[in-house]
């Protein structure tokens, strides 16, 4: 586990004061490190979770060749180009069982969906690509050129081969992955441990639901968007509600986070010229870079690990993001989520940024990274078109909910014409 002044020391240029967006994923990809434990999840109980080994195949899927369609099976030699195929029907294989007979050049098997290829059978017509000669059942017809040898079936292990890795160590469990295991037969899968991840949020002005409005304050809406964006990464919250911007409060509050939680979540308190208590207190705390980074929204943020009593170890790593709503959902975005997904192990690759035509001039200033929130959807021509949906103001949420997307306007770029193309990053269930 390296410290914030080895980690700095690593790094080319590194200034906290004027952090661009890439060297806090750099940074940050350096400070966190992934969970070790692990333990075999019930298959219903793995959805989301990381898998902690390979998982090699003890079965072929399909376990025999089998038919892709319903139709009539045969020995695909018997194929020739310009010449049409007359069969006599001698039995019908269902799905589920073996067919018992035997049959040869000249003969066919009627064959549904999934059954088992009668021996010495390699291909399958589709029942409507049929006719029968002379309206007898008994004998089918093909037309020539419609069909190759071993159309229409399914090899055996063809899906996943017995012996072969079917999933592999870092690989979060989708849906599809699920049934991908359960197709092996397998009612367990080994995983990391969920992780744990304790959130608060800080300032004297900040209530509580349930608390009676009173002038000067505000809701806490951020422990709301970052419980949110935790339970769709799958991990374990532990909500620790407002803490008061007072030394003994934000000391115990960051002590408990420590002492159960692998990654802290703040949000406030972070800025420059804050007349608070947090940024005291996360330095007395722990090892811990505050930073401003080169990005709108957003800008300041602390990161480093807390110790959980004076003189532990330093564990829990610290994420203090801004107060402003939508930049701490926007950093919880950029630069969290990957962080976190490190930690849980999961080794996916992230969604790609896609390419769409800016439906409208944007101002972006060059030298910091801009998020926007967007709208993307497909133009007549069938190319991506993004709009903003609204004020884009640090604290304004609702502009938040409109949004499918955040338009990402790179460190370098400047102001953007109508129809411009721009990088966007899909919430795609991440919200
Ligand atoms: P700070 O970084 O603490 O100065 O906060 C910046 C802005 O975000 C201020 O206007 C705060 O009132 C607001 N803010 C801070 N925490 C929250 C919160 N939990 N929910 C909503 N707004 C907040
Ligand atoms: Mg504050």
């Amino acid at each position: 586990m390296k410290t914030i002044a080895q980690i700095a020391a690593e790094l080319q240029g590194y200034d906290p004061q004027a952090l661009p967006a890439e060297g806090v994923l750099d940074f940050l990809a350096r400070l966190v490190t992934p969970l070790r434990e692990s333990q075999s999840f019930a298959l219903f109980e793995a959805l989301g979770k990381v898998l902690a080994h390979d998982v090699i195949s003890p079965l072929n899927v399909p376990p025999h060749d089998n038919s892709a369609m319903d139709g009539y099976a045969f020995d695909g030699r018997q194929l020739q180009p310009g010449k049409a195929l007359q069969l006599r029907v001698v039995g019908t294989a269902f799905a589920g069982k073996a067919w018992a007979g035997k049959a040869g050049i000249g003969e066919c098997v009627k064959i549904m969906t999934g059954a088992i290829m009668p021996a010495g059978f390699d291909t399958v017509v589709p029942q409507e690509m049929v006719s029968f000669a002379d309206g007898n059942s008994d004998l089918i017809v093909m037309a020539p050129g419609l069909l190759a040898a071993g159309d229409n079936r399914r090899l055996r292990g063809e899906d996943v081969a017995m012996g072969h890795p079917a999933l592999r160590r870092g690989q979060m469990i989708t849906p599809a992955r699920l049934g991908l295991a359960a197709s092996l037969g397998l009612d367990t899968l080994p995983c990391f441990r969920t992780l744990r991840v304790a959130y608060f949020s800080t300032g004297d002005e900040i209530l509580s639901l349930g608390q009676s409005p009173r002038e000067g304050a505000i809701y806490d809406s951020n422990r709301y968007t970052v419980f949110g964006l935790l339970r769709r990464l799958g991990c374990e919250v532990i909500d620790m509600g407002v803490v008061k911007d007072n030394p003994g409060d934000l000391e115990a509050a960051f002590r408990r986070a420590a002492a159960q939680a692998d990654a802290i979540i703040t949000s406030g308190g972070v800025s420059v010229g804050e007349a608070d208590y947090t940024k005291a207190m996360m330095k007395k705390l722990g090892d811990v870079a505050f930073w401003r980074i080169a990005m709108r929204p957003g800008r300041p943020m602390a990161v480093g690990r807390i110790a959980a009593s004076p003189g532990a170890e330093l564990g829990a790593v610290l994420f203090g993001l801004p107060g402003n709503p939508v930049a701490v959902m926007v950093t919880f975005l950029a630069f969290v989520r990957p962080a976190l997904l490190q930690m849980m192990g999961c080794t996916d690759k992230a969604a790609p940024l896609l390419k769409a035509h800016s439906q409208e001039a944007l101002r972006k200033k060059a030298g910091r990274t801009e998020y926007q929130r967007g709208w993307v959807s497909c133009a007549a021509d069938g190319s991506l078109q993004v709009r903003t949906t609204g004020n884009q103001g640090s604290g304004v949420l609702s502009s938040m909910t409109e949004a499918n997307g955040l338009i990402v306007l790179h460190h370098g770029q400047g102001h953007v014409a109508a129809g411009d193309l721009v990088d966007v990053m899909m919430f795609d269930g991440a919200i």
